[in-house]
């Protein structure tokens, strides 16, 4: 008998904390399809990503704030490899100013990718899910249930995050389809511009991130951690 294998798709994979979860399934033996708005960057990461198991990663050019984008890369993951198990809904952007200087324009892409974009990935997924009885883990953060200034944009999208995913996990659970919600805290990549360095070994690295989702879905059917905060164990 054929071995079932199992599949994922990772929006905005190429990079940061997208990337490492990609790292830790295919470890794990899991089929990864990442999505980027570049062609050419998810390229680049799945070349990579090829090298830790050949012909388990697939790149696939989808913006996460256009729906039939979405729909077509899950089109593309069901093609190549018949089901989808999960789908990490991890793309997002952060653009941090006071209120009287935030643009209309950084707003509205704010709540688009992190927040609308979503709502996308699991309107383009929730049928392959429920045909394969998968996984739909969000990347939120502890700013979706931390204020602070400057963040009106990110704080409102991560928060609005925070509400849809403890909604759509109760929507279709019992449909056997499990949803997490996942709150990291400093996590060290490129993030808002940043520049990864030496500085940043206090933080929660993306393996970590990765870590967890691996551990996740190895859960038994049972049971749903729904909502996980992470913290760096020492902040500075
Ligand atoms: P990075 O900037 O390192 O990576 C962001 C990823 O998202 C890239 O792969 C980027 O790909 C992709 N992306 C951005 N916009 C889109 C879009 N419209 N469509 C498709 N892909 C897109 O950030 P992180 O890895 O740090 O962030 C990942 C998630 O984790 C975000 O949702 C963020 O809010 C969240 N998070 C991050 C924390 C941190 O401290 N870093 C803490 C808590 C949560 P490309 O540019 O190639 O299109």
């Amino acid at each position: 008998m054929a071995e079932t294998i199992k599949t994922a798709l990772i929006t905005g994979g190429s990079r940061g904390i997208g990337y490492g979860i990609a790292e830790a399934l295919i470890r794990d033996g899991i089929y990864v399809a990442i999505t980027s708005r570049s062609q050419q960057n998810a390229d680049e990461a799945a070349l990579a990503l090829n090298k830790i198991r050949a012909g388990h990663a697939l790149a696939i050019e989808s913006d996460v704030r256009n729906l039939e984008s979405q729909e077509k890369a899950v089109q593309t993951v069901l093609d190549q490899w018949g089901r989808l198990d999960y789908l990490i809904a991890n793309a997002g952007v952060g653009h941090f100013a006071p209120i009287h200087e935030l643009s209309a324009e950084l707003w509205q892409e704010t709540i688009d990718i992190n927040l609308t974009g979503v709502f996308f990935s699991a309107k383009a997924s929730i049928a392959a899910l429920t045909e394969s009885k998968g996984y739909f883990i969000n990347i939120a953060s502890l700013a979706g249930t931390n204020f602070f200034a400057n963040g009106t944009a990110y704080n409102a999208s991560k928060f609005g995050l925070v509400g849809f995913s403890q909604a759509m996990m109760l929507d279709v659970r019992n449909a056997g389809v499990k949803v997490t919600t996942i709150m990291p805290g400093s996590v060290a990549t490129e993030f808002n511009n940043h520049e990864p360095s030496d500085k940043d070994a206090w933080k929660i690295q993306p393996e970590d991130i990765g870590q967890i989702v691996s551990d996740l879905i190895k859960m038994p059917a049972r049971t749903l951690p729904s909502k996980i905060e992470v913290r760096p164990t020492t902040p500075k």
